[in-house]
């Protein structure tokens, strides 16, 4: 029997790449990218109640709650563009959920995953990738020292503005971030590990690319 890969959660750590990944999944499987920031962004905008709520909260600075959050996804995926013709639904989510009570929740929605996409990068490769970032104060072009240096060192290729290294850049604030992804979600890929397709993150994109469609593909034709 083979398994169904409808709806899909993507996991990666901070600079692990999920954007390639996500972009494959949109392109190769007709997926629609369900991003939980761009969801909120459309509900404050749109003036839906849920919107509203989740308003209250970020206007205070306030993490939107869980269910709040689940109930935006819940929505979305009533829309036909997530569905398939025979009404299941069909839809990548990325950014949710990062923690064992965002799983919970979305399991009580009945909108827990078939398939879990698992992007692995050591993380002295994430630090490398994330603090080799530099990006320009007046025009926002990005560079990296190691993987897009600028023509003139410091300086920014299209404006030639000097730049910077911003503090969420350097190395203390990314080793925070990447501790904390693995304090949340490494229980996730535990609880998920049935459901994990893991793709080695720290090959070329083309080759990380080909990973996500062949394991897709694998599992679609033989199932598990
Ligand atoms: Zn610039």
């Amino acid at each position: 029997m083979s398994r169904n890969a409808n709806r899909i959660i993507l996991l990666g750590g901070p600079g692990a790449g999920k954007g390639t990944v996500a972009m494959t999944l949109v392109d190769r499987f007709a997926l629609q990218h369900l991003s939980t920031g761009d969801m909120l962004r459309a509900a404050v905008a749109a003036g839906t109640e849920l919107g509203k709520t989740a308003n209250g909260f970020m206007s205070h600075g306030a993490l939107v709650p869980d269910d709040v959050m689940v109930g935006l996804i819940q929505e979305r995926v009533q829309q036909a563009d997530c569905r398939l013709a025979d009404g299941t639904p069909r839809f990548l989510l990325d950014g949710f959920p990062r923690t064992m009570p965002q799983a919970d929740a979305l399991d009580r929605h009945g909108l827990g995953p078939d398939v879990v996409v698992y992007l692995v990068v050591k993380d002295e490769i994430l630090v490398r990738r994330l603090t080799g970032r530099r990006s320009c104060p007046k025009c926002g072009n990005p560079h990296h020292v190691e993987f897009a240096p600028p023509l003139h060192e410091g300086l920014c290729d299209r404006c030639g503005t000097a730049l910077v290294h911003r503090v969420d850049d350097q190395e203390a604030a990314i080793r925070k971030r990447i501790d904390l992804f693995h304090s949340q979600t490494d229980p996730l890929v535990q609880r998920y590990a049935p459901l994990l397709v893991t793709i080695d993150g720290e090959q070329s994109q083309e080759r990380v690319a080909r990973s996500v469609i062949e394991g897709l593909r694998a599992l679609e034709a033989t199932g598990s």
